[in-house]
């Protein structure tokens, strides 16, 4: 018998018959005599909505009345379900994060989870109930409600595991596993059977929304057995992340690529070169909240530089604004940027015993007359941006580039 946690996205309960099937999936679990903690996500389409219709009264909704309408989609799915197990015979009982008392810190629409309180959900387990929980919500010090980030359900489900010290934890979606790149994308990309967790880390934190980063980050923390599956399929062993590199060493350069629309792309000429100015720049970037991820300086004309840097797609205006504003300060010549950019990158443990890696990438790029604006790697990614409208034939050319397109039958 085993503890698990298992988490089913919009998708999987975009429906009364979806949250049915979810239902029977659960009761099988149970009736294998094992102990099964529930994270649902709101039913497909939901989030959005809140969402459009908090930004139809006020164009940045409040934080705080943003997150206590976004927390409502996830309390419908908890009941239903509960509902749905029940009709079936099942015990089962829903809480809402801040019954479970998911603590978290304070930043409304996008809370860390500080800490969770398993009593009340072990005492069900006990009791032969099953335990079903919202994702994506959980109440702050103050006793409001916050929520994770879009995505956060995983965080949700991965965090209860850590907590209840569960065998495993499930993420069931509308995928059979983590890919070699987007299926919707690449139609030849492949289920990887396994996957480390540093490859993981890097595909959800360069793109990938099959899990939330933030899942991934708490799997590591914790350790947390963590396995994506198909909610709409039955029987595969989806892919498990694992912490060991298998013994192997036959392994593929590059395991996946990612991609990242959220981008948008900053330029400062003609700064003058001297120290501090960099500072200048990030630095009021910084103070205004707003995460700056490549940074690229150049050597420009006569003693000056040029500075490129990326920010958040929806930043991209107030940080063009702040930047204006400096402009004249540290007498820079002219600001402009470009939001309709994208991140492409590529993802590998094999990357760091072959050479060559990065320059295959920009072999393939530059054959399909894609031009490359900025650079970032580390030990087993290349990144570059690129214009976004050619996010879905970069990431096929180097999908096959790479040997990753699955053999032909
Ligand atoms: P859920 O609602 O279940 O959380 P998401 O839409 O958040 O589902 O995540 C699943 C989706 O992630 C898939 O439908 C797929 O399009 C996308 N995706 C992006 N990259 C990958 C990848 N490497 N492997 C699998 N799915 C991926
Ligand atoms: N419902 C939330 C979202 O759409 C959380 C989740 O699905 O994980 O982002
Ligand atoms: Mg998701």
């Amino acid at each position: 018998m085993a503890l698990i946690v298992q988490k089913y996205g919009g998708t999987s309960v975009g429906s009364i018959e979806r949250i049915q099937n979810v239902a029977h999936r659960v009761a099988k679990f149970k009736k294998a005599g094992h102990d099964v903690v529930v994270v649902v996500s709101a039913m497909s389409g939901e989030t959005n909505r809140l969402v459009a219709l908090a930004e139809s009264l006020q164009e940045i909704p409040d934080p705080r009345e943003l997150d206590v309408v976004l927390s409502t989609g996830e309390q419908v799915t908890i009941g239903l379900l509960a509902m749905a197990l029940q009709s079936i015979g099942v015990p089962a009982k829903s809480y809402t994060g801040w019954q479970v008392k998911v603590k978290t810190d304070q930043a409304h629409t996008k809370a860390r989870i500080e800490s969770i309180d398993d009593a009340a959900m072990r005492q069900d387990l006990k009791e032969g109930k099953v335990v079903i929980v919202a994702g994506f919500q959980g109440i702050d010090g103050n006793g409001d409600i916050t929520t994770l980030g879009r995505g956060g359900s995983d965080t949700s489900a991965v965090a209860l595991a850590a907590a209840l010290k569960a065998d495993e934890c499930q993420i069931y979606t509308d995928v059979d596993g983590v890919y070699t790149t987007d299926p919707r994308v690449v139609p030849e990309a492949h289920r990887l059977d396994k996957i480390t967790f540093e490859e993981m880390l890097e595909l959800a934190s360069l793109g990938s929304k099959v899990l939330q980063i933030r899942s991934v980050e708490f799997a590591g923390k914790y350790r947390v057995r963590l396995r994506v599956l198909s909610s709409l399929e039955e029987g595969g062993e989806g892919t498990l992340i694992t912490f060991e590199e298998d013994g192997n060493m036959e392994r593929a350069i590059i395991s996946g690529i990612a991609f990242d629309k959220n981008q948008a792309r900053i330029n400062i000429r003609g700064v003058p070169d001297k120290p501090g100015i960099a500072y200048q720049i990030l630095g009021s970037i910084a103070d205004a909240n707003i995460e700056v991820d490549m940074i690229v300086q150049n050597v420009g004309a006569e003693g000056t530089t040029d500075f490129s840097f990326t920010v958040p797609r929806n930043d991209y205006r107030r940080a063009l604004k702040i930047l204006e504003d400096v402009q004249s300060n540290i007498g820079a010549g002219e600001v402009n940027g470009d939001d309709t950019v994208v991140k492409v990158s590529i993802v590998g443990m094999g990357m760091r015993s072959h050479v060559g890696v990065a320059s295959t990438m920009f072999r393939t790029l530059a054959e399909e007359g894609i031009n490359i604006q900025m650079i970032s790697t580390s030990e087993i990614k290349v990144s570059v941006i690129i214009e976004e409208k050619y996010t879905e034939l970069a990431t096929r050319v180097l999908h096959k580039a790479f040997g990753l397109d699955k053999p032909k039958v």
